[in-house]
């Protein structure tokens, strides 16, 4: 059996201890199990395709910037996003500006 490679860093020079994972490059400990466990919960576009780190996505709809006036417009493509926990689990920069979009929004390009 390999060992996974670790949920936080993607390292994959991961041990197990005996009770569980470990990290040696960010000190993530996990037990075994988890990592499927949040790869099930995979965040997904509106059409129901996982998305990962590093993926364009195009906007399905107009999104307020929240806290400002400035609206992105539906079709906007999104290069590289950022997976992350929460409600708006895409992390992403629009016109160099930091942004959090929710995957339900967006889809795959
Ligand atoms: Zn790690």
């Amino acid at each position: 059996m390999s060992l996974p490679a670790c949920p936080q860093c993607q390292s994959e020079l991961t041990y197990h201890d005996g009770v569980q994972f470990v990290c040696p490059e960010c000190a993530h400990e996990w037990q075994e199990g988890e990592g499927e466990a949040s790869a099930d919960a995979a965040v997904t576009d509106a059409n129901g395709n996982p998305l990962a780190d590093g993926d364009t996505v195009v906007l399905i709809k107009d999104l307020k910037v929240k806290g400002s006036s400035q609206v992105i417009k539906q079709g906007t493509k999104v290069k590289n996003i950022r997976l992350q926990e929460g409600d708006h689990n895409i992390a992403c920069k629009i016109d160099g500006s930091s942004m959090n979009l929710k995957s339900e929004f967006v889809k795959k390009a």
